[in-house]
């Protein structure tokens, strides 16, 4: 449902991290409210879009997930040319995951645009007793870097709500 006769922001909004960090189980979880647990690997790229009304504006969001390309280390800029937001994932039971994050974050502040808004992202928070990266590591990293951090879970669904809304106010802030 559209806000009432506020303004309208049409944000695109990339997803990145490693294989397997559970970017396209955050969209899923996003847009419809759904998740799987034999997530099939993303062929072609998907997109969704989802629609959230703040009192302030209501956001459009046409949400870019890879097709893959993550696997080669190497995204076309072509992907995140033109992204109002970013979402930076890791899997919070994976260090090596954290490191290559760390690696899309510096990509992104080189490539991208001076204005976007960027998440860091600390997913599968569900599996707290695997834990391999603290929280104040992530949090360190994002302060360090101006983005800010979330840790989500797709599975129970924790804080993703939170994460998309939080993105909108920042692009109600920046536009
Ligand atoms: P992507 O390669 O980054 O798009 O990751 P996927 O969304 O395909 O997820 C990879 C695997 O991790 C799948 O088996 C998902 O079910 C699982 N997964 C995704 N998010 C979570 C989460 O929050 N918790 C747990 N336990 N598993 C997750
Ligand atoms: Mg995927």
């Amino acid at each position: 449902r559209l806000g009432t006769g506020n303004r309208i922001i049409q944000a695109k909004l990339v997803l990145l991290g490693d294989v397997g960090t559970g970017k396209t189980s955050l969209a899923i979880r996003f847009v419809k409210g759904q998740f799987f647990h034999n997530q099939e690997p993303t062929i072609g790229a998907a997109f969704f879009t989802q629609i959230l009304s703040l009192p302030e504006a209501t956001v459009k969001f046409d949400i870019w997930d890879t097709a893959g390309q993550e696997r080669y280390h190497s995204l076309v800029p072509l992907y995140y040319r033109g992204a109002a937001a970013a979402i930076v994932v890791y899997d919070i039971s994976s260090y090596e995951t954290f490191v290559r994050a760390q690696k899309w974050v510096q990509e992104l502040q080189s490539y991208g645009s001076p204005k976007l808004v960027m998440a860091l992202v600390a997913n599968k928070s569900d599996l707290e007793p695997k834990r391999g990266v603290a929280t104040e590591e992530g949090e360190q990293f994002a302060q360090e870097n101006g983005l800010f951090y979330m840790e989500t879970s797709a599975k129970s669904a924790k804080n993703i709500n939170e994460l998309f809304h939080e993105i909108a106010q920042r692009l109600t802030r920046a536009f």
